[in-house]
């Protein structure tokens, strides 16, 4: 389908498909076995200016927006979900910054985002608090001109890579999900380490790791916005980057499907590719036709944010919990097509199905943002009786 990119998309696009196919694609199976960060494409990446597209011009970027963002998303993620969440985790990371940052915060962390040359994470969940994040224990007591951090956050995508870390604390318990605030932590603050790291099912080549704060003094100007202001800071930021993990599941079933048209083309059964068999072609239909449909959901969504819209959170619940089952039914279907060698590691659609299964997980799962879909459809109902 026709999407009608500006000349600045295509070549986004041009690129980050360059560096998929270049670099990711020879490399991935192997970072995926160690589990092991990929440093070397980070910093292609870097050299290719993948890091500015989400940045502001005055900040050393390109300006563009969660659309030009989730074109890199999908198109790292057709070769490695692990490769492209790393990357889409820097610009959730970077988020509150720009959109809640003071003046001297964006001059401060921008341009070294833009560069590549600092990564960021974005820290919200506990183990305490995963889709109810109001339960966060993590505290910040002001103490004269400092804040002093205390609590662990757990599954934090880049968690140990990163440099620039945005971190949801308590400042006011007593008034719950109200009295919490955002601030941003630079690695190597006095009383902040990294905990366990965790050994994952897929996106095995990012980080996903505990920040531990104990007793973390951080100054008074790391506030970002106001004192109480944390948690819809947090939920705005994460509506804003939900069609990235969109963008991340369209990615990963358009590789599916590509490997699986090219196994059944050339795959050999009863003395005819079994491309020629109706039931693998209408399997091939229906994985072609869903994914084109999450990919149009996603792209008006990312376009809705762009344009200035004020609320799209059902929006982009509705992409992400359609675009992550997409995936999930998609690279399951690839594996099917595969046969038995679908299962084995020497193919890349188990690696696939793997890494899909974490975009119904993450930035909501899909349960709760159905719940939240719901609710506001039902709202609508009944504010026209
Ligand atoms: C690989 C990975 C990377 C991550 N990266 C980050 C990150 O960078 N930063 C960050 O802050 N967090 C991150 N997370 C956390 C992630 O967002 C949470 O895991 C997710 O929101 C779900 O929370 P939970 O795991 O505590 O599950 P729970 O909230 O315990 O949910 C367990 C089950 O109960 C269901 N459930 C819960 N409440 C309801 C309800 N009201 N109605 C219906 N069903 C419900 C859920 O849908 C789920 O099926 C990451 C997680 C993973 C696994």
């Amino acid at each position: 389908m026709e999407y009608f990119l500006n000349e600045q998309q295509k070549t986004i696009k041009s690129l980050a498909r360059r560096i998929a196919e270049e670099r990711i694609l020879p490399a991935r199976a192997e970072l995926d076995e160690k589990e092991e960060f990929p440093w070397e494409i980070i910093k292609a990446l870097a050299d290719a200016d993948m890091f500015r597209v989400f940045i502001a011009e005055e900040y050393e970027g390109l300006g563009g927006g969660c659309f030009d963002l989730c074109l890199v998303i999908e198109e790292l993620s057709r070769a490695c979900g692990g490769i492209a969440i790393s990357y889409a985790a820097d610009a959730l990371g970077c988020l509150p910054l720009i959109h809640h940052g003071t003046e001297e915060q964006k001059e401060k962390y921008l341009p070294d985002v833009a560069s590549g040359a600092r990564l960021t994470a974005f820290a919200l969940t506990e183990s305490t608090a995963g889709s109810d994040a109001s339960k966060i224990r993590t505290s910040a007591t002001l103490e004269g001109s400092h804040y002093l951090l205390n609590g662990t956050k757990q599954f934090i995508t880049n968690g140990g890579e990163a440099e620039i870390y945005t971190v949801i604390a308590m400042t006011d318990p007593a008034k719950g999900s109200r009295g919490s605030s955002a601030f941003v932590v630079e690695k190597n603050t006095l009383g902040f380490s990294f905990g366990k790291k965790e050994k994952k099912m897929g996106i095995r080549s990012s980080a996903t790791r505990e920040l531990v704060f104990r007793d973390c003094r951080i100054p008074q100007e790391n506030l970002i916005g106001r004192e109480g202001q944390g948690f819809i800071i947090a939920v705005r930021m994460i509506d804003r980057s939900r069609p990235g993990v969109a963008a991340q599941a369209v990615g990963i079933a358009q590789g599916a499907l590509e490997a699986a048209v090219d196994y059944a083309r050339q795959r050999v059964q009863f003395d005819h590719p079994i491309s020629s068999f109706q039931a693998v072609q209408h399997m091939l239909a229906n994985m072609a036709t869903e994914l084109e449909a999450a990919r149009a959901l996603v792209y008006a969504v990312a376009k809705t944010v762009d344009s200035g819209a004020k609320d799209y959170a059902e929006e982009a619940a509705m992409a992400k919990v359609f675009a992550s089952d997409v995936a999930m039914k998609v690279t399951e279907d690839a594996m099917q097509i595969f046969g038995g060698v679908g299962y084995m590691r020497d193919y890349p659609v188990e690696k696939m199905m793997r890494d899909a299964k974490i975009t119904q997980i993450y930035e909501g799962t899909n349960q709760v943002l159905r719940n939240a879909i719901a609710l506001e459809v039902l709202k609508r109902k009944a504010r026209r009786e």
